[in-house]
């Protein structure tokens, strides 16, 4: 039978598998088909540009009830640059804990779920619905994974819901803003740096950009649950030598979005902007495009999914949180989505990132819970 051992040894395999957006996620897609593998579990692995892929296995029923999805995601995000205390990608095991880059965010999750989904297979119990497990490539960087899914595969059965065995540290999350990525960039002319007055400085009409974008508020009420949408320039690139005057400026910035907004209201606005600095300006050159956008979660905390689900689990509340899945990009699929999983939150994405094994083996019990109530 599987066992607390076997477990971690998966875990700490997909934390040394490395799968950083230079990495890509094949390496752990076939840990994990490997492992599957052992309880006969059907298992497809979807791999492109080399080393990029999705996997999806699915545990047959007889079909008389729903489907659940469980929606992971392989990659992780670099381990940057602070000195980690264990390094970033060997799995240490030390005081009850695993570290290790992507552990909570979210091998742990992963460990979890392939390890529920084994045991129940192993158990024998006759399953009436089918688990679908399916793990993403990009989630961090550009939801490709997810995207290629919704676009690719056809044999989805219908579902009861989706569960995205993210790091919420046991509290069931039903909702989340989105994120809409933009990139401006001003243009100008390039001239000697002795005489400016020849050439149209990229930076200066930035600055005049930047100015009217303090001005700026994006019209949305705020959310209930989410509060308010954010907006923040998080890069600046412009200028290659002291003495060009420079003839391109780019910043990227990060807005975060509430559901039922429409995020070409804003492109719309910014090219506003940019009509009414260059009326100001004749030499004003600017553009606005799209870097990435996902969707805002919003899942109704009173449906019987959600209802049965935190029943299943022994939660009383349901939760919204700060950041972003790949959620959305399933709401193609017709079914209420909740994010549930082992992990803290607060520690994903930064160095000395840890998992507690008591959290995973707790997420093993809970998972299989939810699959006894929704699909025996
Ligand atoms: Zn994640």
């Amino acid at each position: 039978m599987y066992n607390r051992h076997a477990m971690k040894v998966l875990l700490k395999k997909l934390i040394g598998a490395e799968t950083t957006a230079e990495k890509g996620e094949l390496a752990a897609a076939e840990i994990i088909s490997a492992e599957l593998g052992q309880s006969d579990i059907d298992c497809r692995i979807d791999s492109w540009d080399t080393n990029r892929a999705n996997l999806i296995a699915q545990i047959k029923s007889t079909g008389r009830r729903k489907a659940l999805l469980f929606a992971c995601h392989l990659d992780v995000v670099g381990p940057g640059e602070t000195k980690w205390k264990h390094p970033p990608f060997s799995g240490v095991e030390s005081e009850g804990k695993i570290y290790g880059r992507g552990s909570a965010d979210m091998k742990g999750g992963i460990a979890a779920i392939v390890t529920a989904a084994r045991q129940i297979v192993e158990s024998g119990v006759k399953l009436e619905g089918n688990i679908i497990l399916f793990a993403a490539a990009g989630e961090e960087t550009d939801s490709c994974g997810a995207k290629r899914f919704i676009r690719k595969w056809d044999g989805i059965p219908r579902l009861a819901g989706v569960v995205l065995p993210e790091p919420t540290d046991f509290e069931v999350v039903t909702a989340h803003r989105g994120m809409l990525w933009l990139k401006v960039k001003t243009r100008g002319k390039a001239a000697h740096g002795s005489t400016p007055e020849l050439g149209i400085n990229a930076i200066a009409s930035m600055k005049t950009f930047l100015n009217e974008l303090d001005t700026y508020k994006i019209q949305v009420e705020p959310h209930n649950l989410l509060g308010s949408c954010s907006m923040s320039v998080n890069t600046i690139a412009g200028g290659k030598e002291i003495n060009v005057v420079p003839d391109e400026c780019e910043i990227k910035i990060d807005i975060r979005t509430l559901p039922g907004q429409n995020y070409k209201e804003i492109i719309s606005d910014f090219g506003k902007i940019f009509a009414k600095l260059k009326q100001g300006n004749p030499q004003f050159e600017a553009s606005v495009s799209l870097v990435r956008e996902v969707g805002a979660l919003e899942t109704d905390s009173n449906c019987g999914f959600v209802k049965d689900f935190c029943s299943a689990v022994e939660v009383s509340e349901t939760k919204a949180v700060g950041f972003t899945t790949d959620g959305p990009h399933f709401a193609a699929l017709g079914a209420p989505m909740v994010i549930f999983g082992p992990g803290k939150p607060d520690i994903c994405h930064k160095p000395d990132e840890y998992i507690e094994i008591s959290d995973v083996e707790k997420a093993v019990e809970y998972y299989k819970n939810i699959i006894l109530k929704f699909l025996v």
